[in-house]
């Protein structure tokens, strides 16, 4: 049995990056890992524009202006956004202007319409004294052309698309998914479809992890049900490892009589490098790599406890994952945050252990507040609505209540 951190370690040293890239179209972008860096191609702004509503002026011309003493423009012309000034500010003058548009030449700075007052048709009183350059946006103030604005593997949030559109980039250049394999071993599951029979449960996991996989933004591919059956599974599990980049399979995993996943496993040719970690829930874990061309598989076998399958998941897979996606080097590892916690915590002191509940934000201070109910690893009812895992190290019996423990958000 090898610690948390050991098992760790020897996955994120299994797991191959996907370099694989495919065109896709900015709408459909949303969540996928940019595989190229994006250059600005234009000044941001494109133009020295208006910040307001307001009149384009020399300052020259207004610095003596006050509320008292306010000073008369000439308006000469009109420039509402998306148009193009027709003539250059002289002394004396000023132009109308709207937020967003190109600020005249010869004018160079701006006054607020609420600052104004307009008198006859053309012209109007500066009722302030202006800062000089005021309400403009100048040309390149956020970017020039040339600066780098996007690295490779950044994940595309609404931000992030923005930029692609402002930038001209209509279609982008992502990783591909990651394709993951996922299959429920059991002689005792059954589909939600089907009416059980005594002693069959229905296979909650298959879902699950199909769930979870799509949320680490890979592409579930659903094996089904294996009954506990020595050829059957190793088609399967064969089949699997061909079609994917990871393989996730719950159940089989133990020493019980039925449990050969780690045997088959050996037959086909995996490299098993974890065979048990010191963790609760998910003490079995079987983790396997396989070479198929130029390609690296690797193989979980999780618990079939549904609490297990999905806490593994969590600590393990998560990280994995986000290597394999093509996210960076940081995002490899979980995110711990410092919790105080609601309740005693309890734990054997043998293994790293994992309790469910609720995380809440509570006057800038995390609190964690354990799930009512039993904590077993067969109960999936209690994880519904929880939000977080709390950790409890090895060598340790009790976090009392009001004391720090560290929390994985889930
Ligand atoms: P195993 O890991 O095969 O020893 O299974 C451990 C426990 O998890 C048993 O109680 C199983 O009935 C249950 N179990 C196994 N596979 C699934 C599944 N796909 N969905 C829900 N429960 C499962
Ligand atoms: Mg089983």
């Amino acid at each position: 049995m090898i610690s948390v951190s050991q098992a760790e370690k020897i996955i994120l040293g299994l797991v191959r990056s996907i370099s694989e890239t495919e065109l896709i179209d900015l709408t459909l972008a949303t969540g996928r890992i940019l595989a190229t860096s994006i250059v600005s191609r234009v000044d941001f702004p494109h133009w020295d524009n208006s910040a307001m509503d307001g009149y384009a002026v020399k300052f020259a011309d207004v610095r003596s202006s006050t509320p008292k003493h306010p000073i008369t423009l000439e308006v000469v012309e009109e420039i509402p956004a998306g148009s193009q000034p027709q003539r250059e500010i002289q002394s004396g003058e000023a132009a109308r202007i709207f937020t967003g548009a190109i600020v005249p030449v010869g004018a160079d700075t701006i006054v607020m319409q609420e600052h104004t007052q307009r008198v006859q048709k053309n012209f109007v009183k500066i009722q302030i004294t202006p800062t000089a350059r005021s309400f403009i946006r100048q040309r390149g103030e956020y970017a020039k052309i040339g600066d780098p604005l996007l690295a490779a593997g950044t994940i595309l949030n609404p931000a992030e698309i923005a930029i692609l559109a402002a930038t001209g980039s209509s279609e982008i250049k992502v990783y591909r998914r990651p394709r993951v394999a996922i299959l429920s071993t059991g002689d005792e599951l059954v589909t939600p479809h089907q009416t059980l029979k005594p002693g069959q449960i229905v296979d909650s996991n298959q879902y699950a992890l199909a769930a979870f996989v799509q949320q680490a933004g890979g592409i579930p591919i659903w094996m089904g049900i294996v009954p506990d059956d020595r050829a059957k599974l190793t088609t399967a599990m064969s089949e699997a490892i061909e079609s994917a980049d990871f393989v996730l399979s719950t159940g089989g995993v133990s020493v019980g009589d039925y449990d050969y996943v780690e045997e088959i496993l050996g037959s086909l040719g995996g490299d098993i490098q974890i065979r048990s970690v010191a963790i609760k829930p998910g003490k079995p874990l079987t983790v396997a790599k396989f070479k198929r061309d130029a390609r690296t598989i690797v193989y979980f076998g999780l618990s079939g406890n549904p609490v297990s399958a999905l806490v593994s998941c969590w600590r393990f897979v998560q990280p994995a994952m986000a290597k394999l996606a093509g996210l960076p080097k940081s995002t490899w590892h979980p995110t711990w945050i410092e919790a105080i916690t609601a309740q005693d915590l309890s734990a054997d002191g043998n293994r790293e252990t994992y309790l469910w509940g609720k995380l809440e934000l509570i006057d800038g201070q995390h609190h964690f507040s354990l799930a009512g109910g039993s904590h077993s690893s067969g109960n999936l009812i209690n994880l519904a609505g929880t939000n977080a895992l709390a950790v409890i190290p090895v060598g340790t019996n009790t976090c009392p209540t009001g004391s720090t423990v560290q929390v994985l958000g889930i």
